[in-house]
């Protein structure tokens, strides 16, 4: 199965992609993961991408394709993929397509996770993950059962994402409306595109992203 899940930040794509990975035994591919690996590791691009990440802005097209044909030549995503952050504009998608169709591959469904606005700067900024295992927790939506231990793996330190403020919000919403909201009409169009509500529950969400999935299979 090859799916694009599709949402504004904070929509639930990073929860909903785990659980699809759980689900059907393919890999979640969050370039947003892998710009920050490349950002704790120092390395040129995560030099480059830091302070395009911290105002809330699109890394460049060439860097991010780059990154995914590589992944996707990967063994593990030979067996399926759900791309989590990928493509965030229109040129992504066209690079997308046509890496794709020189693979011989086709996406079965691009999944969009509809949420608006007001709830997202809410939900984002309070976000917050165990550094040793990632789960994660919200200050006001799930907190940890003890303070300052995380109820999976009990370790007691945990990590905040330094995009993940109210300023940082607002640009990184502007930019999905802008650059990345028009990719929605190209996937329409080719009978691909499937919308689930993202302010559901994350239980509902996943029932619906199931059911969706029911029919494109
Ligand atoms: P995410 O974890 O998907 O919310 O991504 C965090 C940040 O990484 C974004 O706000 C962008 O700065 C950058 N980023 C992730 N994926 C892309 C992409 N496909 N194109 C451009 N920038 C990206």
């Amino acid at each position: 199965m090859k799916l694009i899940l599709l949402g504004p930040p904070g929509a639930g794509k990073g929860t909903q992609a785990k659980r699809l990975e759980d689900r059907y035994g393919i890999v979640q591919i969050s370039t947003g993961d892998m710009l920050r690996a490349e950002v704790a590791a120092g390395s040129p691009v995560g030099k480059e991408a830091r302070a395009v990440m911290e105002a809330g802005q699109l890394v460049s097209d060439d860097i991010l394709v780059r990154m995914l044909a590589s992944r996707l030549a990967q063994p593990d995503a030979g067996k399926g993929f759900i791309l989590d952050g990928f493509p965030r504009t229109v040129p992504q998608a066209q690079a997308l397509d046509q890496m794709l169709e020189e693979k011989g591959l086709k996406l079965d469904a691009v999944i969009e996770l509809r949420v608006d606005d007001t709830a997202l700067t809410d939900r984002i900024a309070g976000r917050f993950t165990c550094s040793a295992c990632g789960a994660s927790y919200h200050d006001t939506f799930k907190q940890t059962a003890k303070i300052d231990i995380c109820d999976a793996c009990g370790a007691t330190t945990f990590t905040r994402r330094a995009d993940d403020n109210r300023e940082t919000v607002v640009a990184r919403l502007k930019a999905y409306h802008l650059q990345t909201a028009p990719i929605i009409p190209h996937y329409a169009a080719a009978g691909l595109l499937r919308v689930v509500d993202g302010l559901a529950g994350i239980g509902e969400v996943s029932r619906q992203i199931d059911a969706v999935l029911a029919t494109v299979r």
